[in-house]
Protein backbone atom coordinates (compact mmCIF):
# COMPACT_ATOMS: atom_id res chain seq x y z
CA UNK A 1 0.00 0.00 0.00
CA UNK A 2 3.13 2.55 0.37
CA UNK A 3 4.25 2.15 -2.62
CA UNK A 4 0.40 1.81 -4.40
CA UNK A 5 -0.01 5.15 -2.54
CA UNK A 6 3.23 6.96 -3.63
CA UNK A 7 2.61 5.88 -7.23
CA UNK A 8 -0.96 7.43 -7.21
CA UNK A 9 0.41 10.60 -5.52
CA UNK A 10 3.29 11.01 -8.30
CA UNK A 11 0.52 10.38 -10.84
CA UNK A 12 -2.11 13.02 -9.70
CA UNK A 13 1.00 15.88 -9.69
CA UNK A 14 2.13 14.48 -12.83
CA UNK A 15 -1.05 15.21 -14.50
CA UNK A 16 -1.69 18.57 -12.59
CA UNK A 17 0.93 20.08 -10.85
CA UNK A 18 2.74 23.05 -11.78
CA UNK A 19 6.87 22.48 -12.98
CA UNK A 20 8.05 23.59 -9.71
CA UNK A 21 5.89 21.07 -8.12
CA UNK A 22 6.50 18.11 -9.87
CA UNK A 23 10.77 19.19 -9.68
CA UNK A 24 10.22 19.21 -6.38
CA UNK A 25 7.76 16.03 -5.09
CA UNK A 26 8.55 13.53 -8.42
CA UNK A 27 11.75 12.32 -8.10
CA UNK A 28 11.93 11.34 -4.72
CA UNK A 29 8.33 9.86 -4.76
CA UNK A 30 9.81 7.81 -7.66
CA UNK A 31 12.97 6.63 -5.60
CA UNK A 32 10.63 6.06 -3.06
CA UNK A 33 13.05 8.83 -0.38
CA UNK A 34 9.23 10.24 0.20
CA UNK A 35 6.00 8.37 0.12
CA UNK A 36 2.00 9.88 -0.68
CA UNK A 37 -1.06 9.76 0.66
CA UNK A 38 -4.83 10.67 -0.10
CA UNK A 39 -6.72 12.95 2.17
CA UNK A 40 -10.25 13.00 1.42
CA UNK A 41 -12.41 11.89 4.13
CA UNK A 42 -13.40 13.88 7.19
CA UNK A 43 -15.28 12.43 10.52
CA UNK A 44 -18.71 13.40 8.50
CA UNK A 45 -17.71 12.78 4.99
CA UNK A 46 -16.76 9.93 3.10
CA UNK A 47 -18.99 9.18 0.10
CA UNK A 48 -20.19 12.55 -0.52
CA UNK A 49 -17.13 14.52 -0.59
CA UNK A 50 -19.38 17.57 -1.54
CA UNK A 51 -19.77 18.10 2.29
CA UNK A 52 -15.82 18.61 3.51
CA UNK A 53 -15.00 21.20 5.51
CA UNK A 54 -11.35 21.35 5.35
CA UNK A 55 -10.18 25.39 4.51
CA UNK A 56 -7.39 26.63 3.17
CA UNK A 57 -6.45 30.21 3.41
CA UNK A 58 -4.49 32.12 0.85
CA UNK A 59 -1.64 33.92 2.00
CA UNK A 60 0.30 36.67 0.47
CA UNK A 61 3.10 34.39 -0.64
CA UNK A 62 0.96 32.43 -3.12
CA UNK A 63 1.09 29.25 -0.30
CA UNK A 64 -2.24 28.68 1.49
CA UNK A 65 -2.82 27.72 5.06
CA UNK A 66 -5.00 24.52 5.58
CA UNK A 67 -7.08 23.83 8.87
CA UNK A 68 -9.28 20.92 9.33
CA UNK A 69 -9.44 17.11 10.41
CA UNK A 70 -9.05 14.06 8.21
CA UNK A 71 -10.00 10.34 9.12
CA UNK A 72 -9.05 6.86 8.00
CA UNK A 73 -5.50 7.90 5.73
CA UNK A 74 -3.75 5.05 4.65
CA UNK A 75 0.02 5.37 5.38
CA UNK A 76 -0.83 8.39 7.16
CA UNK A 77 1.76 8.09 9.45
CA UNK A 78 4.92 6.54 9.43
CA UNK A 79 8.76 6.29 9.72
CA UNK A 80 9.63 4.48 6.77
CA UNK A 81 10.82 7.44 4.33
CA UNK A 82 11.77 10.59 5.18
CA UNK A 83 9.08 12.60 4.34
CA UNK A 84 5.13 12.35 3.63
CA UNK A 85 3.54 14.18 0.73
CA UNK A 86 0.36 14.24 1.80
CA UNK A 87 -2.54 15.23 -1.13
CA UNK A 88 -5.06 17.38 1.02
CA UNK A 89 -8.73 18.57 -0.63
CA UNK A 90 -10.13 21.14 0.89
CA UNK A 91 -12.25 24.70 0.35
CA UNK A 92 -11.29 28.19 -0.52
CA UNK A 93 -13.14 31.08 1.72
CA UNK A 94 -15.36 31.53 -1.25
CA UNK A 95 -15.94 28.25 -2.90
CA UNK A 96 -18.90 27.20 -3.73
CA UNK A 97 -21.20 24.95 -1.66
CA UNK A 98 -20.86 20.85 -2.44
CA UNK A 99 -18.31 19.19 -4.63
CA UNK A 100 -17.53 22.33 -7.24
CA UNK A 101 -15.83 23.92 -4.57
CA UNK A 102 -13.30 21.76 -3.60
CA UNK A 103 -9.47 22.44 -4.52
CA UNK A 104 -6.75 20.14 -4.12
CA UNK A 105 -3.30 21.32 -1.97
CA UNK A 106 0.32 19.37 -1.53
CA UNK A 107 0.57 19.51 1.83
CA UNK A 108 4.49 18.06 2.81
CA UNK A 109 5.17 16.87 6.57
CA UNK A 110 8.48 18.66 6.13
CA UNK A 111 8.10 21.09 4.20
CA UNK A 112 10.97 20.83 1.56
CA UNK A 113 13.55 23.70 0.74
CA UNK A 114 14.14 24.66 -3.07
CA UNK A 115 17.13 22.36 -3.22
CA UNK A 116 14.72 19.28 -1.73
CA UNK A 117 16.19 19.17 1.65
CA UNK A 118 14.16 18.79 4.40
CA UNK A 119 12.94 22.21 5.81
CA UNK A 120 10.20 23.19 8.64
CA UNK A 121 8.25 20.76 10.23
CA UNK A 122 4.75 21.23 9.07
CA UNK A 123 1.32 21.31 11.25
CA UNK A 124 0.10 18.47 9.66
CA UNK A 125 -0.14 15.64 12.38
CA UNK A 126 -0.93 12.45 12.95
CA UNK A 127 -3.87 12.62 16.07
CA UNK A 128 -3.73 8.75 16.37
CA UNK A 129 -4.34 5.34 14.39
CA UNK A 130 -7.41 3.64 13.63
CA UNK A 131 -8.07 -0.08 15.06
CA UNK A 132 -8.56 -1.97 11.91
CA UNK A 133 -10.18 -5.84 11.07
CA UNK A 134 -7.26 -6.30 9.21
CA UNK A 135 -4.47 -4.34 6.92
CA UNK A 136 -2.38 -3.93 10.18
CA UNK A 137 1.02 -3.52 7.85
CA UNK A 138 -0.69 -0.13 7.20
CA UNK A 139 -0.74 2.56 9.50
CA UNK A 140 -4.28 4.23 9.18
CA UNK A 141 -4.14 8.20 10.47
CA UNK A 142 -6.66 10.10 11.98
CA UNK A 143 -4.85 13.74 10.84
CA UNK A 144 -5.06 17.10 12.02
CA UNK A 145 -4.29 20.21 10.40
CA UNK A 146 -3.16 23.23 11.86
CA UNK A 147 -2.69 26.18 9.42
CA UNK A 148 -0.61 23.25 7.70
CA UNK A 149 1.15 25.20 4.71
CA UNK A 150 0.50 23.82 1.22
CA UNK A 151 0.48 24.86 -2.51
CA UNK A 152 -2.62 24.04 -4.84
CA UNK A 153 -2.35 21.44 -7.33
CA UNK A 154 -4.28 22.52 -10.57
CA UNK A 155 -7.34 25.39 -10.79
CA UNK A 156 -9.14 26.71 -7.87
CA UNK A 157 -12.58 24.08 -6.92
CA UNK A 158 -11.13 21.96 -9.53
CA UNK A 159 -9.82 19.56 -6.93
CA UNK A 160 -11.80 16.29 -7.50
CA UNK A 161 -11.04 16.09 -10.82
CA UNK A 162 -7.38 16.19 -10.19
CA UNK A 163 -7.42 13.59 -7.52
CA UNK A 164 -9.96 11.67 -10.02
CA UNK A 165 -6.29 10.44 -11.36
CA UNK A 166 -5.11 9.49 -7.83
CA UNK A 167 -8.41 7.94 -7.33
CA UNK A 168 -8.60 5.89 -10.55
CA UNK A 169 -5.11 4.50 -10.41
CA UNK A 170 -6.30 3.74 -6.81
CA UNK A 171 -9.28 1.89 -7.81
CA UNK A 172 -7.61 -0.53 -10.46
CA UNK A 173 -4.25 -1.33 -7.34
CA UNK A 174 -7.13 -2.17 -5.14
CA UNK A 175 -8.33 -5.03 -7.57
CA UNK A 176 -4.63 -6.36 -7.93
CA UNK A 177 -4.90 -6.38 -3.65
CA UNK A 178 -7.71 -8.49 -4.14
CA UNK A 179 -6.02 -10.61 -7.00
CA UNK A 180 -3.04 -10.83 -4.91
CA UNK A 181 -5.20 -11.92 -1.77
CA UNK A 182 -7.24 -14.69 -3.90
CA UNK A 183 -3.84 -16.01 -5.51
CA UNK A 184 -1.80 -16.71 -2.00
CA UNK A 185 -5.27 -17.97 -0.26
CA UNK A 186 -5.72 -20.40 -3.23
CA UNK A 187 -2.04 -21.44 -3.18
CA UNK A 188 -2.70 -22.12 0.51
CA UNK A 189 -5.63 -24.23 0.36
CA UNK A 190 -4.64 -26.53 -2.45
CA UNK A 191 -1.34 -27.30 -0.29
CA UNK A 192 -3.43 -27.96 2.61
CA UNK A 193 -5.78 -29.83 0.88
CA UNK A 194 -3.28 -32.12 -0.84
CA UNK A 195 -2.06 -32.90 2.72
CA UNK A 196 -5.11 -33.21 5.30
CA UNK A 197 -6.75 -36.59 5.12
CA UNK A 198 -10.28 -36.79 6.26
CA UNK A 199 -13.04 -39.63 5.32
CA UNK A 200 -13.25 -41.17 2.36
CA UNK A 201 -14.40 -40.45 -0.75
CA UNK A 202 -18.22 -41.50 -1.30
CA UNK A 203 -17.57 -43.40 -4.21
CA UNK A 204 -14.66 -45.55 -2.05
CA UNK A 205 -11.19 -45.04 -1.19
CA UNK A 206 -8.94 -43.32 -3.34
CA UNK A 207 -6.09 -43.40 -0.72
CA UNK A 208 -6.35 -46.93 0.32
CA UNK A 209 -2.73 -46.88 1.95
CA UNK A 210 -3.87 -44.40 4.21
CA UNK A 211 -6.80 -44.37 6.95
CA UNK A 212 -8.58 -41.59 5.05
CA UNK A 213 -8.84 -40.10 2.12
CA UNK A 214 -6.89 -36.49 1.02
CA UNK A 215 -10.13 -34.00 1.53
CA UNK A 216 -9.45 -33.04 -2.24
CA UNK A 217 -11.06 -36.03 -3.44
CA UNK A 218 -14.20 -33.82 -2.04
CA UNK A 219 -16.82 -32.57 -4.98
CA UNK A 220 -17.32 -29.57 -2.53
CA UNK A 221 -13.24 -28.74 -1.53
CA UNK A 222 -12.71 -28.96 -5.32
CA UNK A 223 -15.49 -26.65 -5.80
CA UNK A 224 -14.22 -24.33 -3.35
CA UNK A 225 -10.62 -24.39 -4.71
CA UNK A 226 -11.92 -24.00 -8.27
CA UNK A 227 -13.71 -21.04 -7.61
CA UNK A 228 -10.48 -19.27 -6.15
CA UNK A 229 -8.47 -20.47 -8.97
CA UNK A 230 -10.95 -19.50 -11.44
CA UNK A 231 -11.54 -15.87 -9.58
CA UNK A 232 -7.86 -15.54 -9.85
CA UNK A 233 -7.29 -16.36 -13.73
CA UNK A 234 -9.90 -14.77 -14.97
CA UNK A 235 -9.18 -11.91 -12.53
CA UNK A 236 -5.37 -11.75 -13.71
CA UNK A 237 -6.81 -12.32 -17.59
CA UNK A 238 -9.59 -9.22 -17.16
CA UNK A 239 -5.79 -7.35 -15.65
CA UNK A 240 -3.39 -7.92 -17.85
CA UNK A 241 -5.95 -6.35 -20.67
CA UNK A 242 -7.05 -3.56 -18.63
CA UNK A 243 -3.45 -2.53 -17.99
CA UNK A 244 -2.16 -2.79 -21.94
CA UNK A 245 -5.76 -0.60 -22.58
CA UNK A 246 -3.69 1.81 -20.46
CA UNK A 247 -0.88 1.38 -21.75
CA UNK A 248 -2.06 2.50 -25.42
CA UNK A 249 -4.24 5.40 -24.05
CA UNK A 250 -1.02 6.23 -22.51
CA UNK A 251 1.60 5.82 -25.02
CA UNK A 252 -0.13 5.51 -28.58
CA UNK A 253 0.50 7.42 -31.46
CA UNK A 254 -2.86 7.01 -32.69
CA UNK A 255 -5.15 9.74 -30.95
CA UNK A 256 -8.57 7.33 -32.11
CA UNK A 257 -6.74 4.56 -30.43
CA UNK A 258 -5.73 6.44 -27.03
CA UNK A 259 -9.83 7.85 -26.77
CA UNK A 260 -10.66 4.21 -27.57
CA UNK A 261 -8.40 2.85 -24.84
CA UNK A 262 -9.42 5.43 -22.53
CA UNK A 263 -12.99 4.80 -22.93
CA UNK A 264 -12.59 1.14 -22.36
CA UNK A 265 -10.63 1.69 -19.17
CA UNK A 266 -13.05 3.97 -17.49
CA UNK A 267 -15.92 1.54 -18.61
CA UNK A 268 -13.86 -1.17 -16.57
CA UNK A 269 -12.40 0.38 -13.76
CA UNK A 270 -15.23 0.06 -11.58
CA UNK A 271 -15.68 -3.58 -12.67
CA UNK A 272 -12.27 -4.07 -11.98
CA UNK A 273 -12.55 -2.41 -8.39
CA UNK A 274 -15.94 -4.49 -7.73
CA UNK A 275 -16.38 -7.60 -9.10
CA UNK A 276 -12.88 -8.55 -8.32
CA UNK A 277 -12.41 -7.31 -4.59
CA UNK A 278 -16.04 -8.99 -4.11
CA UNK A 279 -14.74 -12.11 -5.55
CA UNK A 280 -11.81 -11.92 -3.43
CA UNK A 281 -14.33 -11.79 -0.39
CA UNK A 282 -16.01 -14.84 -1.43
CA UNK A 283 -12.30 -16.83 -2.56
CA UNK A 284 -10.64 -16.18 0.27
CA UNK A 285 -13.80 -17.28 2.44
CA UNK A 286 -13.95 -20.47 0.96
CA UNK A 287 -10.29 -21.17 0.89
CA UNK A 288 -10.50 -20.84 4.88
CA UNK A 289 -13.16 -23.00 4.82
CA UNK A 290 -11.07 -25.99 3.28
CA UNK A 291 -8.68 -25.56 6.32
CA UNK A 292 -11.71 -26.01 8.40
CA UNK A 293 -11.54 -25.30 12.23
CA UNK A 294 -7.68 -24.52 11.38
CA UNK A 295 -8.81 -21.87 9.01
CA UNK A 296 -10.22 -19.63 12.07
CA UNK A 297 -7.62 -20.14 14.19
CA UNK A 298 -4.59 -17.55 13.76
CA UNK A 299 -2.12 -20.23 13.38
CA UNK A 300 -2.35 -20.94 9.87
CA UNK A 301 -2.57 -17.60 8.54
CA UNK A 302 -5.82 -17.89 6.33
CA UNK A 303 -8.13 -15.93 8.98
CA UNK A 304 -5.69 -13.02 8.07
CA UNK A 305 -6.08 -13.07 3.73
CA UNK A 306 -10.46 -12.88 4.99
CA UNK A 307 -9.75 -9.29 7.10
CA UNK A 308 -7.35 -8.46 4.52
CA UNK A 309 -9.55 -8.43 1.84
CA UNK A 310 -12.73 -7.26 3.28
CA UNK A 311 -11.79 -3.32 2.94
CA UNK A 312 -11.18 -3.56 -0.48
CA UNK A 313 -14.87 -3.86 -0.99
CA UNK A 314 -15.04 -0.41 1.16
CA UNK A 315 -12.52 2.14 0.07
CA UNK A 316 -11.77 4.02 -3.03
CA UNK A 317 -15.27 4.22 -3.16
CA UNK A 318 -17.77 1.25 -1.86
CA UNK A 319 -18.49 -1.01 -4.28
CA UNK A 320 -22.03 0.22 -4.17
CA UNK A 321 -20.57 3.48 -5.41
CA UNK A 322 -18.80 1.56 -8.60
CA UNK A 323 -21.51 0.14 -9.17
CA UNK A 324 -23.31 3.33 -9.56
CA UNK A 325 -20.62 4.84 -11.49
CA UNK A 326 -20.92 1.74 -13.70
CA UNK A 327 -24.59 1.67 -14.66
CA UNK A 328 -25.69 5.50 -14.08
CA UNK A 329 -22.32 7.25 -15.56
CA UNK A 330 -20.67 4.75 -17.79
CA UNK A 331 -23.18 3.17 -19.18
CA UNK A 332 -26.84 4.70 -18.96
CA UNK A 333 -24.61 8.10 -18.71
CA UNK A 334 -23.66 7.89 -22.85
CA UNK A 335 -26.31 5.92 -23.99
CA UNK A 336 -24.30 2.55 -23.68
CA UNK A 337 -21.67 4.29 -26.01
CA UNK A 338 -18.36 2.39 -23.93
CA UNK A 339 -20.61 -0.58 -22.86
CA UNK A 340 -21.26 -1.27 -26.91
CA UNK A 341 -17.30 -0.74 -27.21
CA UNK A 342 -16.49 -3.86 -24.92
CA UNK A 343 -19.76 -5.44 -26.63
CA UNK A 344 -18.20 -5.48 -29.88
CA UNK A 345 -14.90 -7.07 -28.62
CA UNK A 346 -16.96 -10.00 -27.35
CA UNK A 347 -19.03 -10.11 -30.89
CA UNK A 348 -16.25 -10.53 -33.30
CA UNK A 349 -15.00 -13.10 -31.02
CA UNK A 350 -18.18 -14.84 -30.93
CA UNK A 351 -18.03 -14.50 -35.00
CA UNK A 352 -14.57 -15.65 -35.00
CA UNK A 353 -15.67 -19.01 -33.18
CA UNK A 354 -19.08 -19.71 -34.36
CA UNK A 355 -17.81 -22.11 -36.54
CA UNK A 356 -15.36 -23.46 -34.34
CA UNK A 357 -17.28 -26.89 -32.78
CA UNK A 358 -14.89 -27.19 -29.99
CA UNK A 359 -15.49 -23.38 -28.66
CA UNK A 360 -19.25 -24.01 -28.88
CA UNK A 361 -19.36 -24.82 -24.84
CA UNK A 362 -17.69 -21.34 -24.44
CA UNK A 363 -19.39 -19.21 -27.06
CA UNK A 364 -22.83 -20.16 -26.93
CA UNK A 365 -23.05 -18.88 -23.22
CA UNK A 366 -20.81 -16.07 -23.93
CA UNK A 367 -23.63 -14.63 -26.91
CA UNK A 368 -26.19 -15.51 -25.06
CA UNK A 369 -24.70 -13.28 -21.86
CA UNK A 370 -23.73 -10.94 -24.05
CA UNK A 371 -27.31 -10.23 -25.59
CA UNK A 372 -28.94 -10.36 -22.01
CA UNK A 373 -26.67 -7.77 -21.15
CA UNK A 374 -28.16 -5.70 -24.10
CA UNK A 375 -31.42 -5.82 -23.15
CA UNK A 376 -31.18 -5.75 -19.56
CA UNK A 377 -29.38 -2.34 -20.29
CA UNK A 378 -32.14 -1.27 -22.51
CA UNK A 379 -34.68 -2.37 -19.78
CA UNK A 380 -32.99 -0.16 -16.87
CA UNK A 381 -32.47 2.71 -19.17
CA UNK A 382 -36.59 2.73 -19.57
CA UNK A 383 -37.29 2.10 -15.98
CA UNK A 384 -34.79 4.90 -15.06
CA UNK A 385 -36.53 7.66 -17.28
CA UNK A 386 -39.25 6.87 -15.16
CA UNK A 387 -37.64 6.78 -11.92
CA UNK A 388 -33.86 7.27 -10.72
CA UNK A 389 -34.07 5.47 -7.93
CA UNK A 390 -34.08 2.14 -10.51
CA UNK A 391 -30.42 2.48 -11.54
CA UNK A 392 -29.30 2.69 -7.29
CA UNK A 393 -32.24 -0.83 -7.23
CA UNK A 394 -30.12 -2.63 -9.64
CA UNK A 395 -26.69 -1.31 -10.17
CA UNK A 396 -24.89 -3.62 -7.94
CA UNK A 397 -26.54 -6.85 -9.62
CA UNK A 398 -25.64 -5.25 -12.75
CA UNK A 399 -22.03 -4.85 -12.10
CA UNK A 400 -21.99 -8.75 -10.98
CA UNK A 401 -23.32 -9.60 -13.95
CA UNK A 402 -20.96 -7.21 -16.76
CA UNK A 403 -18.18 -8.77 -14.38
CA UNK A 404 -19.37 -12.16 -15.43
CA UNK A 405 -19.68 -10.94 -19.21
CA UNK A 406 -15.89 -9.62 -18.79
CA UNK A 407 -14.87 -12.96 -17.05
CA UNK A 408 -16.61 -14.84 -19.66
CA UNK A 409 -15.12 -13.49 -22.42
CA UNK A 410 -11.45 -13.83 -21.15
CA UNK A 411 -12.23 -17.08 -20.31
CA UNK A 412 -13.37 -18.44 -24.00
CA UNK A 413 -10.08 -16.55 -25.00
CA UNK A 414 -8.09 -18.77 -22.89
CA UNK A 415 -10.27 -21.90 -23.47
CA UNK A 416 -9.28 -21.37 -27.41
CA UNK A 417 -6.05 -21.01 -26.91
CA UNK A 418 -5.39 -23.95 -24.42
CA UNK A 419 -7.70 -26.12 -26.89
CA UNK A 420 -4.99 -25.35 -29.62
CA UNK A 421 -2.28 -26.79 -27.12
CA UNK A 422 -4.47 -29.49 -25.61
CA UNK A 423 -2.42 -32.32 -27.25
CA UNK A 424 1.10 -30.77 -26.26
CA UNK A 425 1.04 -32.37 -22.79
CA UNK A 426 1.58 -29.56 -20.92
CA UNK A 427 -0.34 -29.67 -17.63
CA UNK A 428 -0.64 -25.80 -17.45
CA UNK A 429 -3.21 -26.00 -20.78
CA UNK A 430 -4.97 -29.15 -19.32
CA UNK A 431 -5.52 -27.26 -16.37
CA UNK A 432 -6.37 -24.03 -18.07
CA UNK A 433 -9.16 -25.75 -19.75
CA UNK A 434 -10.49 -27.83 -16.75
CA UNK A 435 -10.90 -24.65 -14.96
CA UNK A 436 -12.59 -22.52 -18.28
CA UNK A 437 -15.12 -25.43 -18.21
CA UNK A 438 -15.53 -24.91 -14.09
CA UNK A 439 -16.07 -21.45 -15.00
CA UNK A 440 -18.48 -22.05 -17.66
CA UNK A 441 -20.44 -24.42 -15.36
CA UNK A 442 -20.51 -23.90 -12.19
CA UNK A 443 -19.54 -19.48 -11.49
CA UNK A 444 -21.05 -18.22 -14.67
CA UNK A 445 -25.14 -19.37 -13.90
CA UNK A 446 -25.02 -16.73 -10.63
CA UNK A 447 -25.91 -14.36 -14.06
CA UNK A 448 -29.37 -15.82 -14.38
CA UNK A 449 -30.07 -15.20 -10.85
CA UNK A 450 -28.77 -12.16 -10.48
CA UNK A 451 -30.64 -10.88 -13.72
CA UNK A 452 -33.92 -11.72 -12.28
CA UNK A 453 -32.98 -9.71 -9.08
CA UNK A 454 -32.57 -6.81 -11.59
CA UNK A 455 -35.45 -6.85 -13.02
CA UNK A 456 -37.42 -7.16 -9.70
CA UNK A 457 -36.46 -3.15 -9.67
CA UNK A 458 -36.98 -0.94 -6.87
CA UNK A 459 -40.44 -2.27 -5.60
CA UNK A 460 -39.45 -4.94 -3.04
CA UNK A 461 -36.55 -2.53 -1.82
CA UNK A 462 -39.18 0.40 -1.19
CA UNK A 463 -41.96 -1.32 0.05
CA UNK A 464 -41.45 -1.00 3.61
CA UNK A 465 -41.75 2.29 5.63
CA UNK A 466 -38.97 3.53 7.26
CA UNK A 467 -40.46 3.72 10.42
CA UNK A 468 -40.78 -0.27 10.24
CA UNK A 469 -37.00 -1.37 9.76
C1 LIG B 1 -8.70 1.14 6.39
C2 LIG B 1 -9.20 2.32 5.63
C3 LIG B 1 -8.34 3.05 4.83
C4 LIG B 1 -8.79 4.18 4.17
N1 LIG B 1 -7.90 4.94 3.45
C5 LIG B 1 -8.30 6.17 3.02
C6 LIG B 1 -7.36 7.10 2.48
O1 LIG B 1 -6.18 6.80 2.34
N2 LIG B 1 -7.80 8.33 2.13
C7 LIG B 1 -9.11 8.71 2.27
O2 LIG B 1 -9.43 9.85 1.97
N3 LIG B 1 -10.03 7.84 2.74
C8 LIG B 1 -9.66 6.59 3.13
N4 LIG B 1 -10.58 5.71 3.64
C9 LIG B 1 -11.98 6.12 3.69
C10 LIG B 1 -12.86 5.34 2.72
O3 LIG B 1 -12.58 5.71 1.40
C11 LIG B 1 -14.32 5.59 3.14
O4 LIG B 1 -14.52 4.87 4.35
C12 LIG B 1 -15.32 5.18 2.08
O5 LIG B 1 -15.23 6.00 0.95
C13 LIG B 1 -16.76 5.22 2.61
O6 LIG B 1 -17.04 6.41 3.28
P1 LIG B 1 -17.67 6.35 4.75
O7 LIG B 1 -16.85 5.38 5.55
O8 LIG B 1 -17.82 7.71 5.27
O9 LIG B 1 -19.08 5.70 4.54
P2 LIG B 1 -20.42 6.49 4.12
O10 LIG B 1 -20.13 7.39 2.99
O11 LIG B 1 -21.04 7.06 5.33
O12 LIG B 1 -21.32 5.29 3.58
C14 LIG B 1 -22.01 4.38 4.46
C15 LIG B 1 -22.76 3.37 3.61
O13 LIG B 1 -23.74 4.04 2.81
C16 LIG B 1 -23.57 3.72 1.45
N5 LIG B 1 -23.90 4.86 0.62
C17 LIG B 1 -23.47 6.13 0.73
N6 LIG B 1 -23.96 6.88 -0.25
C18 LIG B 1 -24.71 6.09 -1.01
C19 LIG B 1 -25.47 6.28 -2.19
N7 LIG B 1 -25.55 7.46 -2.82
N8 LIG B 1 -26.11 5.21 -2.71
C20 LIG B 1 -26.04 4.01 -2.12
N9 LIG B 1 -25.34 3.77 -1.00
C21 LIG B 1 -24.67 4.80 -0.46
C22 LIG B 1 -22.11 3.33 1.30
O14 LIG B 1 -21.90 2.49 0.18
C23 LIG B 1 -21.86 2.61 2.62
O15 LIG B 1 -22.24 1.28 2.55
C24 LIG B 1 -10.15 4.55 4.28
C25 LIG B 1 -11.03 3.79 5.04
C26 LIG B 1 -10.57 2.70 5.74
C27 LIG B 1 -11.53 1.93 6.60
Amino acid sequence: MYPGLSHGAYEALHAHGSEAQKALYLPKLTSGQWTGTMCLTEPHCGTDLGLLRSKAEPQADGTYRITGQKIFISAGEHDLAENIVHLVLARLPDAPAGSKGISLFVVPKFIPNADGSLGARNGIYCAALEHKMGIHGNATAQIVMEGAVGTMVGEPNKGLAAMFVMMNAARLGVGMQSLGLTEVAYQNAVAYAKERIQMRALSGPKNPDKPADTIIVHPDVRKMLLTARAYAEGARAFAMWTTLQLDKELASDDEDERKECADLVALVTPIVKAFLTDNAWIATSHCLQVFGGHGYIREWGMEQFVRDSRINMIYEGTNTIQSLDLLGRKVLGDNGKKLKKFGKLVQEFVEDEGTNEAMQEFVNPLAELGDKVTKLTTELGMKAMGNADEVGAAAVDYLRVCGHLVFAYFWARMAKVALAKKDSGDPFYTAKLATARFYYAKLLPETAGLIRSCRAGLAPLMEMEEALF
